[in-house]
């Protein structure tokens, strides 16, 4: 995959974290997805999994890099996610050393890009508005889920 490749709405990888985001939605979920790729090809995908097994840490990311298993290194990896990555999953992007995460959008939830960039990490972000009217039609009709969620 070439740096333009990842730059669009329409990477695969990209489409791998949204389909995950619409498939945490489906099941009553958080809908926010994430995929950990190589060169181009999708190693896991996972979504939010707060709701469907009550575990507060399951966010997209870390669900994605759960299912992705042991990887002897992610200095190759992109981590893509339809939502900007919180602390604690910028926290451990810094931590496995990803170096770089594509980003499907961050109005609705604005993350922790200055910390990614102050450790070297690239941040692409998409701005899909897919994932916004996702994101935001979500929030509306579920604040307190939400609020659960990024701990406010
Ligand atoms: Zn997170």
């Amino acid at each position: 995959m070439t740096q333009s490749d990842a730059q669009t709405s329409h990477d695969s990888a990209f489409e791998a974290a949204y389909q995950a985001a619409r498939k945490s939605l489906g099941e009553g979920g958080i809908p926010i997805g994430a995929a950990l790729a190589r060169g181009g090809v999708v190693i896991a995908s996972g979504h939010n999994e707060r709701v469907q097994n009550g575990d507060p840490i399951a966010h997209g990311e870390m669900s994605a890099l759960r299912a992705a298993g042991r990887q002897k290194s992610y200095r190759d990896t992109t981590l893509y996610t339809t939502l900007a990555p919180c602390a604690m999953c910028t926290g451990t992007i810094i931590q496995f050393k990803i170096p770089r995460v594509v980003v499907g959008e961050a109005r609705t939830f604005g993350g922790e890009f200055e910390l990614l960039r102050s450790r070297g990490v690239e941040v692409v972000v998409l701005d899909d508005q897919r994932c916004v009217d996702m994101m935001r039609t979500f929030q509306e009709e579920n604040p307190e889920l939400w609020a659960e969620d990024i701990a406010e």
